[in-house]
């Protein structure tokens, strides 16, 4: 697996590769960017592109890895997408309960069936497993009752990229939210008293914040590269974790 670029984690594991689509998120979504890169390249687990499948070779990867790390699942994919067998997700969990020395961060989109996983299983979430939605506008704040429902130790929000205002949110139950304006050169605009709105919540609700970035558009509203927009919010770098 490789070390990461994204701020808030150390490395990533994808046990599945590709998705569809079914977000606003998902319209520039850089994981089938890069799919279609490997796929290029002739990578042998990229030959379909961006079409979701199982890698089952890659299960025991976190088993030969004895530093404890925080582990990102399935960067490339959504490990709650409709074509992913149950009974692969069990697999994937029980690689985590066999390597409790590691954190393992799983974000999705498909937030009902991920939901519908733990509570149908009745398995419980592992003590080192930190699950998240992502919430990039208004439309999509109900994946957030979604994931109260199920008893993690640490749940989590992803607001990016961020393409509206949230209004009022109900923080109750989460433990840590990330919000981060999208990237490339179609990238949205994210508004700063967007994340102003989400920071002011976090803070009155006692919820860990992290601002990743600008991505596209700076604080000022102006589209530059994404290295040069950074990562500060009023001159702060907010980089709070759940640990
Ligand atoms: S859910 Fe994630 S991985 Fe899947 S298409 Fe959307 S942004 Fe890409």
């Amino acid at each position: 697996m490789a070390r990461t670029q994204i701020e808030w984690t150390q490395e990533t594991w994808n046990p599945t590769k590709g998705c569809t689509k079914i977000s606003a998120g998902c319209k520039y979504c850089y994981a089938e960017v890069f799919a279609r890169r490997l796929q290029a390249m002739g990578h042998k687990d990229y030959i379909d592109g961006f079409k979701f499948r199982i890698l089952p070779h890659r299960l025991e990867y976190p088993l030969t890895v004895k530093k404890p790390t925080i582990f990102f699942v399935n960067s490339m994919s959504d490990l709650f997408h409709e074509e992913c067998p149950w009974e692969f997700i069990d697999r994937v969990f029980e690689i985590i309960n066999r390597t409790p020395h590691h954190v393992y961060q799983i974000l999705t989109k498909r937030a009902e069936i991920m939901k519908d996983y733990f509570l149908e299983r009745g398995n419980s979430v592992p003590a080192n497993v930190w699950l998240g939605v992502t919430v990039e506008s208004k439309a999509y704040k109900k994946r957030i009752d979604l994931l109260r429902q199920i008893n993690a130790r640490i749940r989590f929000l992803s607001c990016e990229p961020l393409l509206s205002d949230l209004g009022i949110i109900n923080l109750d139950g989460i433990h840590w939210v990330i919000v981060g304006g999208e990237s490339g050169p179609q990238a949205r605009p994210m508004k700063k008293e967007w994340v102003l709105n989400i920071k002011k919540q976090c803070e009155e609700q006692g919820v860990k914040f992290f601002f990743k970035q600008w991505g596209t558009w700076g604080e000022d509203g102006v589209k530059r590269s994404k290295k040069a927009n950074g990562t500060l919010l009023d001159g702060k770098h907010y980089a709070q974790i759940p640990l």
